[in-house]
């Protein structure tokens, strides 16, 4: 029976692999060692009662009396804390879903590689972050890192059984998001609420607020980078509303490879947990004549700088990644708060790695984890300190 840990089970990501286990039997095929949550307590621990996981860890010391409350007589243990979220991700798992948002996923996905598991990746800040670092790691300790996000898991579809050397062009396909043709002047006053209303996809409000900034895309370009290694010159955005066509691959002979599917994570989420085989997902299954066209355009960099900003950070690498993601994660918490304008998000962003950039600790070759995490701090302290004068200005 295989083993599988399930990092941020409570969020989008998790209830969609959550979802998917269920269905296929639950506790009766999978063996559950370690779920994980944040405030969602009851939640939590409902999920890990029906999987009857080993252990359920709350992100919050002070969420543990109440997280122990909700798992008494299961037989599940609890714990809380960072502490115990990397003594869970050190537990024996064949299979660890990373399902965290933000940085703070990248030490779990860390810990699971070192032992030389597979780690189903949806957590792509650990990529634009850390990516030199855990594709490394993966290799020195022979462990498999599955893409999850939809368009790197259509790519890696794609090049399935194809000669890595004959690939000429990779391009990743972007919905546009809520704003797809907000004139600059609609955009610079965009509140929270237009920004999670998604026009395909159901997801974390995080990420869903990146996509209409497109730094959801901009993270992806460098996932791209980091997780295939190819050039950054061969990589493409290519702006596609009806999120079908997730990814296509062209190669020397000018043949293209397009991956599609339902706006649904469930496939590639599926696709990943059922690897190396095909396994069934439940996913509602593609219906082109009733669609009836799909259309394509190129994507404004005018208005969505954050493209821009990574393909710097593609050419310059690094700990430009790590300055990169923490500045983005910081600008969008004071958007969240209300306290930045939606554009300020970008100009915070470049702001902060301008700023960094004089520092000649952003050019280091092959960082350590000590090196990113460095910078990960360093860059929010920056950024806040860039957010706050522009709220100022406000
Ligand atoms: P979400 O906000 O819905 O859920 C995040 C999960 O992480 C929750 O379980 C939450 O409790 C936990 N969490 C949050 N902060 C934490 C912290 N500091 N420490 C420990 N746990 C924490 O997010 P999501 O939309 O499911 O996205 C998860 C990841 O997957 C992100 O990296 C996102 O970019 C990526 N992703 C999501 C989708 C999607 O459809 N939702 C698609 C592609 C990639
Ligand atoms: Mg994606």
């Amino acid at each position: 029976m295989r083993s599988i840990s399930v990092f941020g089970i409570t969020g989008s990501i998790g209830e969609s692999t959550f979802d998917l286990m269920m269905r296929a039997g639950g506790p009766a095929t999978y063996r559950t060692v370690a779920v994980t949550g944040g405030r969602n307590i009851a939640r939590l621990a409902e999920m890990a009662r029906a999987l009857r996981a080993e252990i359920a860890v709350t992100a919050y010391d002070d969420e543990l009396p109440a997280l122990r409350d909700a798992l008494s007589g299961s037989g599940v243990a609890a714990a809380a804390g960072a502490q115990a979220m990397s003594d869970a991700a050190d537990r024996p798992a064949d299979w660890t879903m990373s399902g965290i948002v933000g940085a703070a996923g990248l030490m779990p996905g860390m810990r699971a590689l070192r032992h030389g598991r597979t780690l189903a990746l949806a957590n792509k800040e650990s990529l634009v972050t850390a990516g030199a670092l855990l594709m490394s790691t993966a290799a020195a300790h022979g462990a498999t890192i599955l893409p999850v996000d939809s368009e790197h898991s259509a790519v890696f579809q794609a090049l399935t059984g194809e000669d890595r050397a004959a690939v000429e062009r990779v391009i990743i396909t972007a919905s546009g998001g809520p704003f797809r043709d907000w004139p600059p002047e609609k955009l610079a006053r965009a509140t929270v609420r237009e920004a999670v209303a998604h026009p395909n996809w159901s997801m974390g409000q995080r990420i869903s607020i990146d996509s209409a900034s497109m730094f959801n895309k901009a993270l992806e370009l460098i996932e791209t980078r980091e997780f295939f290694g190819f050039d950054p010159a061969m990589i493409e955005v290519l702006v596609h509303p009806q999120s079908i066509v997730h990814a296509l691959v062209g190669f020397r002979d000018g043949g293209v490879m397009a991956h599609m599917g339902p706006p649904d994570m469930r496939h590639a989420i599926g696709f990943a947990l059922h690897w190396p085989d095909r396994g069934a997902v439940p996913v509602a299954r593609l219906d082109l004549a009733q669609i009836g066209s799909l259309s394509f355009q190129a994507p404004d960099e005018q208005r969505f700088p954050a493209l821009r900003l990574a393909r710097e950070v593609m050419r310059n690498r690094g700990l430009w990644g790590a300055a990169f993601n923490a500045a983005k994660e910081i600008a969008l918490d004071h958007f969240i708060a209300g306290r930045l304008a939606f554009l300020d998000m970008a100009a915070v962003v470049e702001e902060t790695l301008a700023r960094l950039s004089s520092d000649l600790g952003l050019q280091i070759a092959q960082p350590t984890l000590q090196d990113v995490l460095a910078m990960d701090h360093l860059a929010r302290v920056r950024a806040d300190e860039a957010a706050r004068i522009r709220q100022m200005a406000v």
